[in-house]
């Protein structure tokens, strides 16, 4: 299949021709399985990455590989013009395994973002009684909720917005476990709060414990909408299916993606009750790859395939396995390690250089890390490892931190 040419030759080609949109690891990959990536000179790494939680169930998961195959030889799109049964079947599976009584497929998370505010926005008109145009949305400071101009409108971080303006209106920014700060922010126009359980892109980071729960009450009290956004914590990602089940709390909304796909096909969804998603009419949303028969089947089993195989159990049992171990170790340069389940950071000092030195340093050794921002490298394995695997990584890591010293 590949071309036989140095990963150099690969890199210079996508450095001439590709937008550098990206920053990569110069490491040019050609094969998956399961936890393993293989680059085109043949080396093997461990994946600690997963496509930023994309690939929870694993590379080329062998059942939804199958699944996948089968589907692309009998029927991929229709457009939402006509009905398929893939669909079908998966609106039922998928509102009886997360609970919810409707859903909207959209493709990518940011699209599935950009379609709960407009249901928020919609619900916030038609039911609440908010003035024509006036609707607010109270969002986090250092949110990440994907890369659109609405979605980038409301971003604290100034790379993601320069020279994208003019933005969206309509959006207030409060602290991020700021519930004083939030009380504050709601005005009689307020229709929602969306907001990330954990920021991961942020570098993995925990609002107070019980702030999620107190939000949710605080908007109940206040008619506003609480839209989780689970798009990276969700899927089994943080030892709970989502990551509001820590505090015990259902959103009004919920957003999902990455790895509703497998890691195969880019899906996405909205989640919530009927008397927020059915004021959608016909022609007032949509996409032309949305709820297509290819990507629903492979939906359809990425889910079967999560929780027929442990894999949320798994990454609650072996993320405090892990974390244990990294707490453990005695290095100067780190300043924290924390997270949940297999969504896990380690923030560096400002005096340790930076945590790019460390992914490459990581990559040399076989563990395929990305930096999140200046000094925090995440720790985000297929949830398909094994405790034998992350004893594997720790020797690598602890190796790595000791000499960069
Ligand atoms: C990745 C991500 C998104 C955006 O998803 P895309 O598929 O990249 O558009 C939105 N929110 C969160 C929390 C994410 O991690």
């Amino acid at each position: 299949m590949s071309d036989e040419r140095d990963s150099q030759f690969y890199v210079d080609l996508e450095d001439l021709y590709g937008a550098a949109n990206y920053n990569p690891l110069d490491v040019v990959l050609t094969r998956g399985k399961g936890i393993w990536l293989w680059d085109v000179e043949g080396n093997k790494y461990l994946d600690f990455l997963s496509g930023y939680s994309a690939v929870n169930q694993g590379h080329c998961h062998p059942r939804i590989q199958k699944v996948l195959s089968e589907q692309a030889k009998r029927l991929t799109l229709t457009s939402r013009a006509f009905r398929n049964d893939q669909w079908a079947m998966l609106t039922k599976e998928i509102c009886s395994f997360t609970g919810y009584q409707m859903v909207l497929p959209m493709n990518s998370g940011a699209e599935a973002v950009e379609t709960a505010i407009k249901a928020a926005r919609m619900w916030g008109y038609q039911e609440k009684g908010i003035p024509e145009n006036q609707a607010e949305i109270i969002v986090c400071e250092n949110n990440f909720h994907g890369r659109t101009t609405t979605i980038i409108s409301f971003s604290s971080e100034p790379h993601y917005r320069q020279d994208f303006g003019p933005f969206t209106p309509g959006f207030v920014i409060v602290p991020f476990g700021d519930l004083a700060a939030l009380e504050a922010a709601i005005t009689p126009n307020t229709t929602a709060f969306i907001v990330e359980p954990i920021q991961a892109e942020a570098g993995v980071l925990f609002p107070p414990p019980g702030f999620l729960k107190k939000a949710k009450a605080l908007c109940e009290m206040n008619e506003v909408l609480f839209i989780a956004d689970e798009i990276q914590t969700g899927l089994g990602r943080t030892g709970k299916m989502f990551s509001c089940e820590y505090e015990g709390l259902v959103p009004d909304i919920m957003v999902i993606g990455k790895s509703l796909g497998g890691g195969f096909y880019p899906i996405s969804a909205v989640l919530s009750r009927r008397e927020i998603l059915g004021l959608f009419t016909a022609g007032s949303h949509g996409s032309t790859f949305s709820a297509n028969p290819l990507g629903s089947a492979v939906a359809r089993e990425a889910i079967r395939v999560l929780q027929e195989e442990g894999l949320v159990e798994n990454a609650a049992e072996l993320g405090e396995y892990f974390l244990k171990k990294l707490s453990s170790l005695k290095i100067r340069n780190i300043r924290t390690v924390r997270g949940r389940g297999l969504l896990l950071g380690v923030e560096l000092t400002p005096e340790a250089g930076g945590a790019r030195r460390y992914c490459e340093a990581l990559a040399q050794e076989g563990l395929l890390c990305k930096e999140t921002h200046e000094n925090v490298i995440r720790f985000v394995p297929p949830l398909v490892i094994k405790k034998r695997d992350l004893d594997w990584a720790f020797k690598r890591i602890k190796k790595v931190f000791k000499e960069l010293e």
